[in-house]
């Protein structure tokens, strides 16, 4: 390479300036790269991205030990998915698997909308949601929660337009906790078209304790339009290797997997599910360890004063308002990494046992110190 002379860092700046540049798509460059839950310092725990605190049993650790990285992965992803078929009572072909159930998401909204096209949701849900709609290049429509933080899918049927093509509904849903119930879905499906795809995405379904909640692998004989979508990174604590699934039409699951970037399913994902599966009791005795603690977290906060919906994923959400950034470094100097969301609120993970006591306390110094309104209850 010739280096000519003047070639500092001041004329790289200027090079630059003086440089047309390419033209990128408007909406992608003013689009913020996904932000990743802040890392925790040493002594504190890291409670922003509802990841499981438990490390992978033997059989998960054998499994990707197993695996040979000279050879590309099954593209099929056979024996994995047809363990997801039995389990749920489908064909293989109504299931597909994901680098995480993001990437199936991303896939779905692709195979779905266009420019032109209208996806809705609920706004605050899953962080990631508006910016897969950009990429597509598809319009957002989100749909404010209610005052109770759930769902509102009465105006979220009622923005349903000729340019509708997919529905997220989110249940439990990131960040707030609070599900749809049964009920509530049905009298929502009753009002959308049977052209529009709805994704019901279950990435926390396993900590569900509340019967009214509604279940998609149950429903899906009986919507046509449904895809359900589910993670094996919450609950099974799998995170790190990213795999997720959904289970629906087959038409609408090949119109995913063509989208799909081939063979990002690595084999260690695969053969550390198939042994999630078949240690699948040894796993969700953690997550009722989980749910356990999470219950404790939320009585506990409810009698230092605040209003907190009843979570029903393994984190609770703390609506701290315009107040968020400050409660944040409250928590952590209390070691509690949590995630801060704009100026809504925090959500805090349910992590290892020994965080409760660090979590309450920030959480009661944040009361205390904090002009919260109508966050908390009165305590005076
Ligand atoms: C964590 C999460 C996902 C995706 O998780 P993956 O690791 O990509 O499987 C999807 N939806 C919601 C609501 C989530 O919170």
């Amino acid at each position: 390479m010739t280096v000519t002379a003047g070639t500092t860092p001041n004329s790289a700046a200027a090079f630059e300036q003086h440089t047309p540049r390419v033209v990128l798509r408007a909406e992608i460059e003013r689009l913020v790269a996904y932000r990743q839950g802040t890392a925790a310092p040493d002594d504190a725990f890291k409670l922003s991205s509802n990841e499981n605190p438990y490390p992978p049993i033997p059989a998960i650790v054998a499994a990707i030990a197993s695996s040979s990285v000279n050879r590309y992965p099954d593209g099929s992803a056979h024996a994995i998915r047809n363990l997801l078929a039995e389990r749920h009572g489908v064909t293989i072909a109504r299931v597909h698997v994901g680098a995480g159930s993001v990437a199936i998401l991303a896939q779905l909204i692709q195979a779905a909308a266009a420019p032109g096209d209208e996806v809705i949701y609920a706004w605050r849900s899953f962080e990631a949601y508006p910016g897969l709609v950009t990429v597509a290049g598809a319009t957002g429509i989100p749909v404010a929660l209610q005052p109770d933080c759930t769902h509102d899918l009465d105006a979220m049927a009622a923005s349903i337009t000729a340019q509708t093509r997919l529905i997220l509904v989110c249940s439990p849903n990131n960040p707030t906790g609070t599900i749809v119930t049964v009920e509530n879905f049905a009298a929502f499906m009753v009002r959308v078209p049977p052209t529009v795809l709805v994704v019901l995405d279950e990435a926390y379904v396993e900590f569900v304790r509340d019967p009214e909640s509604v279940r998609g692998m149950e429903l899906l004989e009986k919507y046509p339009n449904l895809v359900v979508l589910r993670t094996f990174s919450k609950a099974y604590g799998l995170a790190g290797l990213r795999f997720g699934y959904a289970v629906g039409p087959e038409y609408v699951l090949d119109a995913a997997r063509a989208v799909a970037i081939p063979l990002s399913v690595i084999e260690q994902a695969q053969r550390a599910a198939i042994a999630a599966l078949e240690n699948i009791d040894v796993l969700l005795e953690r997550v009722e360890r989980l749910c356990v603690l999470r219950d404790r977290v939320y009585t506990a906060l409810i009698e230092q004063g605040w209003t907190v919906p009843k979570p029903q994923g393994n984190f609770v959400w703390l609506a701290t308002g315009e107040h968020t950034a400050s409660a944040s470094e409250i928590f952590l100097r209390h070691g509690i990494v949590a995630r801060a969301l704009g100026s809504d609120g925090l959500r805090i993970s349910i992590g290892e046992a020994e965080s409760v006591d660090n979590l309450l306390a920030g959480a009661a110094e944040v009361v205390r110190t904090l002009p919260l309104g109508r966050s908390v209850a009165a305590l005076d």
